[in-house]
């Protein structure tokens, strides 16, 4: 099989034609500048501390939660398909001072070159737009160190999330451009957790991610129906 199989070239293109403006804070990526911070704090407080930890961020786009990672003095590598969301990141850090490794490459290629690699692998609100998140799974499942922590988001699949994340966010409070997202490709949290059993991992921790248009404020908490968070680590660990 291709390690390219999974790379849903349309999907790259509609990234890549908006890869200039990633670190806008008005754009397109509003919303993942405004959860930032939390996921952040989730990712901290599931991993322990992040600080000198190894960390890869699968997806990792113009490198938002990336940099977010770095500043809290991880040792990140980001990886993505999207050669102008990378050249974008890479620029990015003549302005933050940070330092990150950028890599051009699949989840499926950089698993066959580092495994058991990182104490920490995220990859957030990626697995919606792969034609198989299951590979991507195991690919990151590949990439854990013994005990190391796999920290995942995405969208659920039902009808309340149809109905805020595509309705809602592309077309009602336009959040988001139409088409951003494609409800089949969402991923259901038992689905998800199916995948990673059969890895050796074990799902710790479920998390929603939910947006209050009256207060416009994103918060996590117990409502897991459209957007979530999932942390899993090895059985034995
Ligand atoms: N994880 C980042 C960006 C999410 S947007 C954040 O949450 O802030 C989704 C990202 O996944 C985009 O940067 C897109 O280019 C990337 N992507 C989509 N398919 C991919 C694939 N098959 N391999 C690697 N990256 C991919």
């Amino acid at each position: 099989m291709s390690l390219q199989h999974n790379v849903d070239a349309a999907e790259i293109e509609k990234f890549q034609s908006i890869a200039s403006r990633w670190w806008d804070r008005e754009s397109e990526f509003k919303p993942l500048h405004e959860i930032n911070p939390l996921r952040l704090a989730y990712i901290a407080q599931q991993a322990g501390k992040v600080d000198g930890k190894k960390i890869l961020d699968i997806g990792c786009g113009g490198g938002i939660l990336t940099e977010g990672l770095a500043r809290q003095g991880a040792v990140v590598t980001g990886i993505d398909m999207a050669e102008l969301s990378l050249k974008v990141a890479k620029l990015h850090l003549h302005e933050s001072g940070l330092d990150i490794d950028y890599r051009l490459a699949t989840a499926e290629q950089f698993a066959t070159d580092n495994p058991a690699a990182f104490d920490i692998v995220t990859c957030l609100e990626m697995l919606e737009h792969v034609p198989d998140p299951e590979s991507i799974i195991t690919a990151a499942s590949h990439m854990l160190k013994p005990g190391g922590v796999l920290v995942l988001s995405t969208l659920n699949r039902n009808p309340k999330s149809f109905a805020l994340a595509v309705l809602g966010a592309e077309y009602i409070l336009r959040l988001l451009p139409r088409g951003t997202h494609e409800y089949k490709k969402f991923v259901k949290p038992s689905e998800m957790a199916a995948v990673l059993r059969a890895n050796g991992l074990q799902p710790r921790d479920i998390t929603g991610i939910s947006y209050n248009p009256l207060t416009k404020n994103y918060s996590l908490g117990r409502d897991i129906d459209v957007n979530y968070l999932m942390t899993a680590s090895f059985d034995d660990c």
